[in-house]
């Protein structure tokens, strides 16, 4: 057994029992760990921060070997994040950003998804109402990034044709990036003109850009590419977000 510290997000808490918790963490040592927590409900004082989920600090563990769930000794949070609590939109892109590392991460250590999180949970917060679509795209497509299931989205996806104006092609989502006009005739996917293309690019890179004007659309995209080439099952926070938000206004 080793006793480690290191930095730490709280992507899920559970209660257990009469007084602990369940808390899975992203750490940046240690990737995802799920760390029993004995006693830590019901207190308060000195000394003692309750343990919130999204915040970021530093955690102290008992690691075993070959264990699902591990022992915490201590959780001393330095980033709380509460400003993601306080909006539903805000708390959704958040829950979507943990869901896919939760369903995708291993205890490898990359400190680079460490940072894709902390920074997509960061934006979020400070999102204002118009910008939380966008924060919550471009926060789970780093993430998609950072696990290595880019999009191709320079270059046709089936004949190379590299886009550089005003192409117009289709998501080809088996086949993992934009077809081409030629390439698309038998593709099922949405049209991808050169705004929608570029906002994706952005989105990818975990860059705001500008408000996207089409934020249903955008998250079917990013719903439809998790669900072919990275999750076994739809990720429920981001259905959750489709329904929250109002129709995309069209423009002429
Ligand atoms: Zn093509």
């Amino acid at each position: 057994m080793a006793f480690v510290t290191t930095a730490a997000v709280l992507l899920r808490s559970h209660d257990y029992g009469d007084t602990s918790k369940i808390l899975r963490f992203y750490t940046k040592d240690h990737g995802l760990v799920s760390a029993m927590a004995k006693g830590v409900r019901g207190r308060s004082g000195r000394g003692h921060t309750a343990i919130g989920t999204f915040a970021t600090g530093t955690v102290s563990l008992y690691l075993k070997d070959h264990r699902d769930l591990q022992t915490m000794k201590d959780f001393s949070c330095t980033r709380i994040r509460e400003g993601l609590a306080a909006d539903v939109l805000r708390f959704s892109g958040a829950s979507a950003v943990a869901e896919l590392v939760l369903m995708h991460a291993d205890q490898g250590c990359r400190p680079d998804l460490f940072e894709a999180i902390e920074s997509g949970l960061d934006t979020l917060e400070s999102a204002d109402s118009a910008q939380g679509p966008t924060a919550a795209l471009s926060g789970v497509w780093r993430i998609t990034r950072v696990l290595g299931f880019e999009p191709q989205l320079e270059t046709c996806i089936r004949c190379e044709l590299q886009f550089t104006g005003d192409e117009v092609g289709r998501f080809d989502f088996p086949a993992g990036g934009i077809a081409c006009l030629e390439c698309s005739q038998n593709v099922d996917g949405p049209q991808i003109g050169p705004g929608a293309r570029l906002q994706i690019t952005q989105l990818v890179q975990g860059r705001l850009g500008d408000t996207i004007d089409h934020p249903k659309k955008h998250l079917a995209v990013l719903s439809q590419f998790l669900s072919y080439h990275v999750v076994s099952r739809p990720l429920k926070s981001l259905e959750f977000i489709q329904r929250l938000l109002p129709e995309d206004i069209e423009q002429q």
